[in-house]
Parts: C-alpha cells; structure tokens; sequence
C-alpha cells in the first residue's frame, strides 16, 4: 500500500512533556526536501547521526543536535522520516516544532504516525495497537507481552488459522462447485479432524490472549471487613511485596481506598471499602458512589474475617457488603490473624452460606500464608495460562476470537452430522476468517481505525 505515499508532512514532539537530556522532534512526510533544507540545510547522510544547527527562518540557530533521515520507505511510517534530537526543553522543543509547521508540515494526530505504519503495511494493526500498549504498560510483564504482539508473534499465530481456515474452504467450496466431488472428497481429506486441529489451536491462542488482556488491564480486588480485621495491613502486605510498584493511581490520588499491587505481574487495583462507610459530607458521599461503582465491576472480591470467629458465619455487617456485590462476581473468605488464633496458614474449599467458596487462613501482620492468597487471586482470575506466554491482547481481539471459537464451535457440529450441511459449513469458516482477519487490520472499518489511534499519544 501506498495510499499516504504523498501525504503531507506531520510533526510532533515525540518525547515526553517536561524537562530532559534529550527531546526529540518527528517528522513524516512524502516530500522531506524543502523541510530539510530549511532546517539543518544540507540533506543528512540517510540513517546517519550527523552533528546540525536546526536553523531559524533568517538562518538563527535554535538549537545543535542530531538529525536522522530515513528516505522512503525505510523508516518507522514507510515514509520519508527525519528526527532531530534536540535538547530536552519545552521551550527549545516548541521552537524546534514551529519550525517545522512554517515549513510546510503539519501538527500530527495522536498515533498518527503509527497509523501511517499501519497504512503503509509497515505494521499489521494488532502490531500497531501494541505500540501503544508497550509505551503504557504498567509493569516488566506487560511490556514483555506487548513486545511478543509487536513482533508479530500474536498476529504470525492468528494468521497461521487463518491460513488453515482458506485451505479448508477451498476443500470445501470445491466440493459445493462440483457437486460430483461429493462428501467423500470432504472425508477423504479428513476436514473433520482440521477442524478439530484448528480449534485447539485457536483456545490455546485465545488463552495466552486473555492473560495478556489481564496484564493490560489488571484486576480490580475489594476488600471487605469490618473495622480491625486487618484490612489494611494485608493491603499493606500484599503491597510490600512489590513495594516499588505501589502507586497511586492517576488522578485518583486523594481516593485513599485504592491502590495498586502487582502478583505474578499482573496489576491489581485493590479497593478498601473501609471507605464505604455511611455519610453525610456530600464530597464524601461522592467518592463512595464512586467506590461503590467500582466494587461493581470488580473481577474478585475478598471477605476478611477473624480467624478466631467460627469459620462459617458471616458477621451481619459483612453479609450487607456482600449483598451489595453483583453475584457474578468471585469471592474468597480470608481469615486473618491465624497467627492469633493459633491457626497454619492453609487454603481449602468449604461450604459458606450454601455455596462453596474458598477460603484461606494467613496473617496479614506476619505475612505467613500471603503466597497462598496470591494463588487463590491468580486462579479466580483464571488467567488461562502462564503470564510469560501471554501475548499482550486488548478486548477487541477476545471479542474476534471468542467469536471465530463459535463459528468453529458451530462448524465442527455441522461437520459431524451424517450428511453434513456444507454450505452452511463453509459459511462458518469464513465468519471465523473473517474475525481473525479483523485481528491484524486485513478488512477493518476506517471509522474502528479512528478510535484505535486516536488513544495513542502525540508523536507516536
Ligand atoms: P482494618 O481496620 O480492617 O484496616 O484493620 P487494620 O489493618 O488496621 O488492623 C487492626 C489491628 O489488627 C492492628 O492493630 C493490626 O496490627 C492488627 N492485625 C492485623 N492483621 C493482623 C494479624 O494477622 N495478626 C495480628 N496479630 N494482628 C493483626
């Protein structure tokens, strides 16, 4: 594809806002010549670091750095690319940028240099899209999966199928065309067992995905208690573990019942509903709703209670909370303070209020029993499989492949039947091409485009 071969020249800062060693400005375009000429004169030795003043418009330097120039099409968007390291302030970088918009470029969309990637075939879109995840990921693990889908590892293993499900078509639309290569054709080339092949291939897929999807967005965790059952020292055990990670979440900073941890490098924002007390204070009353909202779309919650109590009932104040919590969602009963009851820490399952529910046994205060939380976490969260497998997925590619596992689902149904209907067949085979193909961009709506780009930052 060539279809932005002539587009016009972007530009961005595409180092971060605020002070450093180093800033850099990007710019991407069909036709570099004049720009370059403009700002560093001569034309610089392609992908060669070469000492420059980037120039004023009467000639006045702005700054001295390097400038790179990738000509079309080796560069990162396929078009003609130049970056000039500059020095890493704000003020210098926006002079640096003015430059370039006089010149004739333009300021650059969010991702829109990626986007350019994308359309110039540079990238397949799940590649794309795990730039933007890398740059974000919250921890090592994360940015080790978004690497696996940058690569192209993701997107190799789903065209892989995708492959597998052509073939199949063609023994299949083959035997449609030609009605006298009947149903033995189909059998002969066993598509009954590919069918089975592909569709093992497609869960094991499916399953690194979704780890990879849980990487990227964690876990939310409540905790619920009541006041003294220690609440807040297993928040601040489970946080001591990975103290460095322990952050603040954006924007949320003065929303004290949150907070982040990591088990088995996977974020986990964990909710003290010691903040969901009743109140009057309108600011208050605000934070809890939010709270409160929270606690709906958590993915686990935990029950504390004191080992010293009879295991199996519930205080009436815990009871009310859990009520509160949708009953789709998961729950484990902690009993905290083993230590003081006299208690091993253990993780069993037992029968709570008529449902079996796991409990586990630790002290938050000595942190004995605290790996046996962290593994009672990771398996009611299902993660499917191991975090180092995990291809760094987003919603989007569950989505397509849980709908080409029903669609072959479906088709290996149909296929066992004794006279199989194949058209039908074949139409379930390329629904699930279709879905995969949306993966990796191959038919994909301008308008989805747009929102996949557009949450990538300025300069990228
Ligand atoms: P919260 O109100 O639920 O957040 O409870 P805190 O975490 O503040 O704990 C209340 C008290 O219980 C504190 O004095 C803690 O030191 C103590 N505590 C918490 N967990 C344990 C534990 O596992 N063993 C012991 N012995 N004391 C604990």
């Amino acid at each position: 594809m060539t279809s932005s071969f002539h587009a016009p020249a972007i530009a961005a800062i595409a180092t971060p806002p605020g002070r450093g060693g180093v800033g850099v400005v990007r710019v991407s375009g069909g036709n570099l010549a004049r720009l370059i000429e403009g700002i560093v004169g001569a034309t610089p030795r392609p992908r060669a670091a070469t000492l420059v003043d980037f120039r004023a418009h009467f000639g006045a330097p702005l700054d001295r750095g390097l400038a790179l120039y990738f000509p079309a099409p080796h560069s990162y968007t396929g078009e003609a690319v130049l970056e000039l390291h500059g020095h890493g302030g704000p003020a210098v970088l926006r002079l640096v940028l003015a430059r370039c918009i006089e010149l004739g470029a333009r300021l650059a969309e969010p991702g829109e240099f990626t986007k350019r990637a994308f359309l110039n075939g540079k990238l397949d879109l799940a590649q794309a899209e795990s730039v933007a995840d890398l740059i974000d990921a919250s921890t090592a693990t994360a940015a080790r999966a978004a690497m696996k889908s940058l690569t192209g590892e993701f997107s190799r293993d789903v065209q892989s199928i995708i492959q597998q499900l052509i073939e199949l078509r063609m023994y299949t639309e083959a035997t449609l065309d030609f009605p006298e290569e009947d149903i033995e054709f189909v059998r002969a080339h066993d598509v009954a067992g590919r069918v089975a092949a592909v569709q093992v291939q497609l869960q094991r897929v499916l399953a690194r995905a979704q780890t990879g999807a849980l990487l990227r967005e964690g876990l939310t965790v409540v905790l619920v208690g009541r006041p003294n059952v220690g609440k807040s020292s297993l928040l601040n055990t489970l946080a001591r573990e990975e103290a460095a990670i322990v952050t603040p979440i954006a924007g949320t900073t003065r929303d004290a019942v949150e907070r982040r941890v990591e088990i088995a490098g996977i974020p986990l924002t964990i909710v003290d509903t010691a903040g969901l007390r009743d109140t009057a204070d309108p600011v208050e009353e605000i934070g809890i709703a939010r709270t409160w909202s929270a606690v709906e779309r958590a993915d686990l919650v935990l029950l504390l209670v004191d080992a010293r109590d009879p295991p199996d009932a519930l205080p009436a104040e815990d009871e009310a909370l859990l009520a509160r919590v949708p009953n789709a969602i998961p729950r484990i009963i902690v009993h905290n303070k083993a230590d003081l009851a006299g208690v091993a820490p253990i993780a069993e399952a037992r029968e709570t209020a008529g449902t079996m529910l796991r409990h586990v046994w630790l002290s938050a205060k000595s942190g004995a029993g605290i790996e046996l939380l962290e593994g009672e976490v990771l398996a009611a969260a299902d993660t499917g499989g191991a975090t180092e497998d995990a291809y760094l997925a987003r919603e989007r590619h569950l989505v397509a492949l849980r709908s080409a596992a029903w669609s072959l689902t479906a088709a290996s149904a149909q296929i066992a039947l004794s006279a199989p209907p194949l058209e039908l067949f074949a139409e379930e085979l390329r629904e699930a091409q279709v879905a995969l193909a949306a993966i990796t961009g191959e038919f994909t709506a301008d308008d989805l485009l747009g929102v996949i780009f557009s949450r990538f930052c300025i300069g990228k």
